[in-house]
């Protein structure tokens, strides 16, 4: 799959519910109808257009949402940003990023702490590349483990920075997972990469598909129930 940045966002402020509040335009080609979302990691209302939907009718459905809107804004977790002195979780654990004076830039876990070095301007780009390559090894080796138990074997193992799923599985047995995962407790990750695992023998959510899961990991139900409360905040730490 190409690389590709995403493209210059249309954004503007407005007032909902009394409080100040940001919307993202978007287009779709395939869309029906004007659809609108909260943005729960950068805390934005996102705005969908069809082809031929005016931005009044994407305000009106605002206002008909607005107390909806304003409360789903109002409780969202706090933005959390990694930096030199806050604490993200690793592994489900507060870890305090240490900010080294060092000149040879790199990161490293030393539980209860991250310590990175180098220049302070690329100290978020190395605990999130440390923490990728992290959640690359520890997701890969899972997953392989596994599938080892019904003599399947993953193509390969992507780690990406998605902000709609948890991991997927393609047809033919590439598997990915959002990097975030890695400051999930081991419980959740447990569960998210026997549920893509068990893809490799059912690319569906039949019978079949959850009696393999529950004989990979005990903690579905745990596990979903987390992800449903918690997911959210990991979504607003960058
Ligand atoms: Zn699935």
């Amino acid at each position: 799959m190409p690389f590709s940045i995403a493209p210059m966002e249309d954004a503007e402020p407005v007032i909902v519910g009394g409080l100040q509040a940001t919307i993202v335009w978007r287009k779709n080609n395939r869309a029906r109808r004007v659809a609108l979302r909260i943005d729960p990691q950068a805390g934005r209302i996102v705005i969908t257009l069809p082809p031929r939907g005016s931005r009044q009718a994407g305000l009106a459905l605002l206002r008909g949402h607005e107390s909806w809107v304003a409360e789903r804004l109002a409780s969202l977790p706090p933005a959390l940003v990694i930096a030199d002195g806050n604490e993200i979780p690793v592994f489900g654990q507060p870890h305090r990023i240490v900010h080294d004076r060092g000149t040879r830039g790199g990161a490293a876990i030393e539980t209860p702490v991250i310590r990175v070095s180098g220049h302070p301007d690329f100290l978020a780009r190395r605990v999130r590349d440390m923490l990728r390559d992290l959640a690359f090894r520890e997701f890969s080796a899972m997953a392989r483990h596994m599938a080892a138990q019904f003599r399947a074997r993953p193509a390969a193992v992507r780690i990406k920075d998605t902000h709609t799923r948890w991991g997927s599985c393609t047809a033919d047995g590439t598997m990915m997972f959002s990097w975030r995962l890695i400051m999930a407790p081991r419980f959740v990750q447990d569960y998210v990469v026997a549920h893509e695992t068990a893809h490799l023998r059912h690319m569906n959510h039949g019978p079949d598909f959850w009696t393999l899961v529950e004989t990979l990991t005990p903690y579905r139900a745990e596990a979903t129930s987390w992800l449903h409360r918690e997911g959210p905040g990991l979504l607003r730490i960058s």
